[in-house]
């Protein structure tokens, strides 16, 4: 069985071709610069390499030069798109609408259009790259998995913000939560690997990328999550700012003169490791920046390495407990720096890593040490797989 994911933004297209037989990744790539020029990279596991610039006016032809990378020239991996039994789709937003992933219809997809007001930068291209292919594949199944849904189990005393409570009823104003498909992925395989029932545990699960979140876990559901309304909440970030007093930010914006637009712009692209360092977004430059003297890459660095502890510990006491923590995504793998850092003195919370073990990159294992009361562990995420997994359960329905 052949399952093609497909995780399209407002601009791009990616997408991974699973066997499901064995869970192998048969081909990779990546539309880009939808509707501005266009690009494809296509890469096949023979190790085949597609690179080719192509217009896609609009996602039905990034669509089509995807259908026609599979199928046709060096790069092709299947005959036909007849191959394909089930497409699954990353939706980034699915609000209280959608609480579980589901079958597409063209009411789902309108539905899914329709909550682009909560998620102006997604959404809609997740709408665009459903209707292509829907045109394009009609007969094939396609599924949604949302990047929320994991997280509508969360109670809503922690749900809640506090402005008046009509608010919240006229304009769904409220903690979502996301990177959800990524928590479930890794908390689902620490169970396995740990040889528990994810049903009585309790974990905090960092995913730490260019755009991070933790998340509380408790008997296998979201309980409390970092990210809120938007991606922007929470801990620090590549460019975004993570959590700060509101009033700053209506402050900020009259002594800049911002408009909305430009405020959002200022909180998304502008702040984070890149806004506090004036450097780089990107993890590796500021733990280099940092290791060689520069204050300020240092500071970015330290207050990541603080919200994440505050996180940790918070959760711990949201939970009542703790047995396990998870990093995950490019810094949580990648990081050790990092990872050991947010660890350091939190042995009253039952936390110990070892440094030795702690010393690699983008593998599973656990890095505690074998009297640390909570585990520690670095698991790689991957969030088409479980897609791609979620896709093929709904088609066996
Ligand atoms: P996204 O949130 O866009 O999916 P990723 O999960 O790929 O991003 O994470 C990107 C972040 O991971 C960047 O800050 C990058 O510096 C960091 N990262 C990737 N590889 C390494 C590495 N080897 N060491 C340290 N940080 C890394």
């Amino acid at each position: 069985m052949i399952i093609l994911v497909v995780n399209a933004g407002s601009s791009s297209l990616k997408y991974q071709l699973i066997d499901m037989q064995d869970e192998s990744v048969i081909a990779k790539g990546n539309c880009d610069r939808i509707g501005i020029d266009g690009h494809l990279s296509h890469k096949t596991a023979a190790g085949v390499s597609v690179e080719e610039d192509c217009p896609f006016p609009t996602h039905k032809e990034a669509f089509e030069r995807l259908v026609k990378a599979l199928t046709e020239g060096e790069g092709a991996v299947i005959s036909s798109m007849d191959a394909i039994s089930a497409v699954g789709h990353r939706v980034v937003q699915g609000a209280e609408v959608f609480t579980k992933t589901t079958m597409v219809t063209d009411e789902v997809i309108q539905k899914i259009d329709d909550l682009k007001e909560l998620a102006p930068v997604h959404n809609h291209g997740h709408a665009l790259a459903l209707w292509a292919c829907q045109k394009i594949m009609p007969n094939v199944p396609q599924v949604v998995v949302f990047d929320t849904a994991f997280h509508q189990t969360i109670p809503q005393k922690a749900y809640m913000y506090g402005f008046p409570y009509e608010d919240y009823e006229k304009y769904h104003v409220r903690k979502y939560g996301f990177h959800g498909t990524s928590h479930r992925f890794v908390t689902a395989r620490l169970a396995e690997v740990m040889g528990r029932d994810l049903k009585d545990m309790k974990v905090v699960s960092c995913h730490l990328g260019n755009g991070s979140s933790i998340t509380a876990v408790q008997n296998g559901q979201s309980v409390d999550t970092t990210m809120g309304f938007t991606p922007l909440d929470g801990v620090l970030m590549g460019t975004r700012c993570g959590a700060v007093d509101p009033s700053a930010v209506t402050y900020v914006a009259s002594k800049h003169n911002f408009t909305e637009a430009e405020m959002d712009t200022y909180m998304n692209k502008k702040s984070g490791m890149l806004g506090i360092s004036g450097k780089s977004s990107d993890f590796r430059d500021i733990t280099a920046a940092s290791e060689s003297g520069d204050m300020r890459a240092k500071l970015a660095k330290d207050i990541l390495v603080y919200d994440i502890k505050k996180d940790i510990g918070a959760y711990a006491a949201a939970m009542n407990g703790l047995d396990a923590v998870i990093f995950t995504g490019g810094i949580g793998e990648n990081a050790p720096n990092c990872r050991e850092e947010v660890c350091e003195n939190m042995e009253f919370l039952g936390i110990k890593i070892d440094k030795q073990a702690n010393d690699f990159k983008g593998e599973l294992r656990k890095i505690s040490t074998p009297d640390s009361k909570v585990e520690v562990w670095v698991i790689p995420t991957n969030e088409e797989l479980l897609i791609a997994r979620d896709t093929l359960k709904m088609i066996q329905k």
